[in-house]
């Protein structure tokens, strides 16, 4: 049981313990928008639950922000209570989770996380209602937009803003509880090149609710911003003068202490580099 707590005019937002995982719900005439759906069928249950005692209505619409478990697997639960419901995503997002989700399911089940078996019971839900650039929603009394501003964390990261409140919801291009999570799927040379399209969207009064811990503002992104420039900066800066990728991470000055987030970066920042953008070690 999480209680979701309103952060600006009909927009709560649920922080649970696993994964700590923020999920949105943004409130308007024509019902409810939910905004990521957490990590398994019966986690998605229990945010129906939660927004059940909360009393703000019906939900009329679903959107994942990105692919990954903790944000769409429990897709299917709303599909349970309502079989037509919309389910907005990037087009790149739901293909990745047709292409990679069965894989991140299996690799959950023969882990050690004690949820793993609701992992494994879950049934993976595509979204259906997929877009390229951006979308709006109508809620009849408001408008809800969904903007993608380029990759960054995954293929399709989209940020979701709603105007009349100055709210902007981040999805994992922004991450307070951590530093931001640079994977095997993440785009590490173009991320804060995105950032700096979602700053266009971001006034020094605006509310960024991050897919991970609490608000944040304006100076928060920039700095995140800023981090992440450094490190594509550094990873395109080593693989010019020829360092090979197993020495990058060594070899580099990092705006955070070297870590799975920083290798991650490099392997994947060295494979995006056009091959002119590479020397070849000297040795
Ligand atoms: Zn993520």
């Amino acid at each position: 049981m999480t209680d979701f707590m309103e952060v600006a005019d009909r927009v709560w937002v649920a922080r649970y313990e696993w994964a700590d995982a923020n999920v949105t719900a943004i409130g308007g005439e024509r019902g409810l928008v939910v905004v990521d759906t957490h990590g398994s069928t019966a986690a998605g249950r229990t945010i129906l639950d939660d927004l059940g005692r909360l009393g703000a209505g019906s939900v009329g619409a679903v959107v994942n922000t990105h692919w990954h478990w903790d944000h769409a697997f429990g897709n299917a639960a709303f599909r349970e209570q309502d079989p037509k419901i919309p389910i907005h995503a990037h087009e790149d997002a739901a293909r990745m989770l047709s292409e990679q989700g069965e894989y991140m399911k299996q690799r959950f089940a023969e882990s050690e996380d004690p949820r793993r078996d609701e992992v494994a019971a879950t049934e993976l839900v595509l979204p259906d209602q997929t877009f390229s650039s951006t979308r709006s929603l109508d809620l009849g009394d408001r408008l809800v937009e969904l903007v993608f501003p380029g990759r960054g964390h995954t293929d399709g990261d989209i940020v979701v803003r709603v105007p009349d409140v100055d709210v902007v919801l981040g999805g994992d291009l922004v991450e307070e509880s951590a530093k931001p999570w640079i994977g095997m799927d993440s785009w590490p040379l173009e991320w804060h090149g995105s950032l700096d399209v979602v700053l266009n969207l971001v006034t020094s009064d605006t509310h960024v609710v991050p897919g991970h811990g609490v608000p944040v503002g304006r100076t928060f992104v920039e700095t995140q911003r800023d981090e992440l420039a450094v490190i594509g900066e550094t990873v395109r800066r080593l693989a010019g003068a020829g360092v090979p990728v197993d020495q990058a991470v060594a070899e580099g000055d990092w705006p955070w202490d070297a870590d799975d987030r920083i290798a991650n970066a490099c392997r994947r920042g060295y494979e995006q580099l056009p091959p002119g953008a590479r020397s070849l070690p000297l040795a």
